[in-house]
């Protein structure tokens, strides 16, 4: 072990653990601040509005609205197949803004702000968003 590993602080989570949550586990890990309350899907050593830096492990909710969106032609080499395909920020119910994908959404006619969505665990990275059926039509 280098003196730079020592020097490194401590973290009671790994980055990897939540990326595994997402294809292994399929659920979606993040975090709570027991000092101001912020729930937060991004991983961190400390909370990003009060500084705190005993975060707490929660689980997020697997469902949400789309608070964001585009369409992209241009995708990476593992989503070749799946081109166009919508990149979304999604606001998950309960807290945790999250960045995801959801296949089949080809056109931006095609996806509004506000959708429900729901996480669908799946074999590619990220984290996937299907279409919530479930959710009570609005409007
Ligand atoms: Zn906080």
């Amino acid at each position: 072990m280098s003196a730079s590993d020592e020097s490194l602080p401590k973290a009671p989570h790994a980055i990897e653990d939540f990326l595994r949550a997402y294809t292994e586990e399929g659920r979606l890990r993040g975090f709570r601040c027991p000092n101001c309350g912020l729930v937060t899907a991004t991983w961190g050593l400390a909370c990003a509005r009060c500084g705190h830096r005993g975060l707490e492990e929660t689980e997020l909710s697997p469902r949400g609205r789309v608070s964001a969106f585009t369409i992209l032609h241009v995708p990476g080499d593992e989503f070749l197949n799946d081109a166009p395909y919508a990149y979304v920020v999604v606001d998950l119910d309960g807290g945790g803004r999250i960045t995801g994908w959801m296949p089949e959404v080809r056109a931006p006619s095609e996806i509004k702000i506000g959708e429900r969505v729901r996480f669908q665990p799946g074999y590619k990275p990220g984290v996937q968003f299907v279409r919530d059926a479930d959710a009570p039509r609005s409007g």
